[in-house]
């Protein structure tokens, strides 16, 4: 087989869908955020992103870089090794100890970031529970789908955040299957949140375990930051949480929450958390110090809501045309992949604005997207910029405006 000929023909069949993905070279500026250095063609700009998934900015906080520089000079580098065999640091022990408490769980586990602990958590779950359906919401992320493939267990997909279906969906299992339901609080792409309380109480009246990825909502909801099970009050009635180090903690590195025997069964049995080495311990004590601070100071949450909500007051005066949703996520609907990468090109080439565009497979077709994330570093003029430029793209783009 000739595979330079192969792999050339499956990256022009995704250049001409208009799906190939470009990556912005960014420098991040500690300090700085949310403006950056942007590299391109041999020459560097200065731009403000718009698409972080660092929401608080807590990338740069003092309190995390200096975390992370102390147990650097203090430890080295990496940790020398897996969990079991002489990787496991003291910071390890205590940043599982601070996120067992965050979501008011017995336990806490950590892996390497968000998606290998869906993926690691759910296939281990799914292969060693004998008989076991896992029900899956439609708009899961790609960790918990592949995690779930993985496993070989039977899968239900019910429709997106649709308590009957889900019901009926159980009710086709007796009481002797062994049932998961996987689904998220906050979806990422439509920025719409999951009923946990009607979902909890279908899979506790089918006796079914639930697994809930809290990944786009720890740090940034509820009065601790545990995200929006623990803003509803609803921790304790769900048997696994998983998080991620990397969104809002403005890290690196994923988790789960559950009963001390949950994690110490994951911990003995998943492949993908025993093979591969620990996080490094600076980066387990900067993620300690984002949780901590974050747990103690609503700040960052009470500025970050205000900016949003600036952010879509703007968009709506101007009538670009935006998905209401009751989270921090602002998607600017284009609806058509070649206009979605065409403005996001002319953002950052004319304007020095950073939004990267959101296309098939990620969303569906004619739903692309701009995938706006505003964050408390945001400023007015920061905002003012961004509302003048859509505007005159739109404009320049032919593009339907909405009437408010
Ligand atoms: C980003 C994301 C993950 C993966 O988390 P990482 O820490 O980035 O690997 C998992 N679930 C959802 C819903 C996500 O958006």
């Amino acid at each position: 087989m000739d595979f330079e000929a192969f792999f050339a023909t499956k990256l022009s069949g995704l250049r001409d869908e208009g799906r190939y993905r470009v990556f912005a070279e960014l420098e991040r500026r500690a300090g700085s955020f949310p403006a950056a250095r942007r590299h391109a063609g041999g020459t560097v700009d200065d731009v403000t992103v718009w698409c972080s998934n660092d929401y608080l900015g807590m990338g740069q906080h003092p309190a995390v870089i200096g975390a992370m520089h102390e147990a650097l000079d203090a430890c080295g580098a990496g940790a020398g090794g897996t969990r079991n065999i002489s990787g496991t640091n003291h910071y390890h022990v205590l940043l599982e100890r601070e996120l067992a408490d965050l979501h008011g769980k017995e336990a806490a586990l950590l892996f390497t970031s968000g998606y290998v602990s869906n993926w690691t958590s759910l296939s281990t779950l799914g292969s060693q529970i004998p008989g076991c359906v896992i029900f899956s919401d439609a708009g899961n992320h790609a960790s918990m789908i592949e995690g779930i493939r993985h496993s070989k267990a039977e899968r239900r997909v019910f429709r997106h955040s649709d308590v009957a279906d889900l019901d009926r969906q159980l009710s086709e299992y007796g009481s002797d299957r062994p049932k998961i339901v996987a689904f998220e609080s906050v979806y990422s792409m439509d920025g719409d949140i999951a009923p946990i309380a009607d979902i909890l109480a279908v899979a506790e009246k089918h006796g079914a375990m639930t697994y809930l990825d809290e990944v786009h909502a720890v740090g940034m909801y509820g009065p601790r930051g545990g995200g929006i099970a623990e803003r509803e009050g609803l921790m304790d009635r769900i048997t696994l949480i998983e998080g991620t180090l990397g969104k809002a903690f403005g890290v690196v590195g994923g988790y789960i929450a559950g009963s001390a025997a949950l994690c110490d069964f994951i911990r003995s049995f998943a492949s993908g958390f025993i093979f591969t080495t620990a996080l490094p311990p600076h980066v387990a004590a900067g993620a300690l110090a984002s949780i901590r601070h974050l747990k103690n100071s609503d700040m960052e949450r009470l500025a970050h809501r205000q900016r949003v909500a600036q952010v879509r007051a703007r968009l709506d005066a101007i009538g670009i045309p935006q998905l209401s949703n009751p989270s921090h996520i602002v998607p600017v609907m284009v609806g058509d992949a070649a206009k979605c990468k065409w403005i996001s090109d002319l953002l950052l080439d004319e304007h020095g604005i950073y939004v990267q565009p959101i296309n098939y497979p990620t969303v569906p077709r004619k739903t692309e997207r701009l995938r706006i994330t505003p964050t408390p570093l945001h400023s007015a003029g920061d905002i003012d910029r961004l509302a003048t430029a859509l505007s005159s793209l739109w404009s320049r783009c032919a593009l339907a405006r909405q009437v408010a």
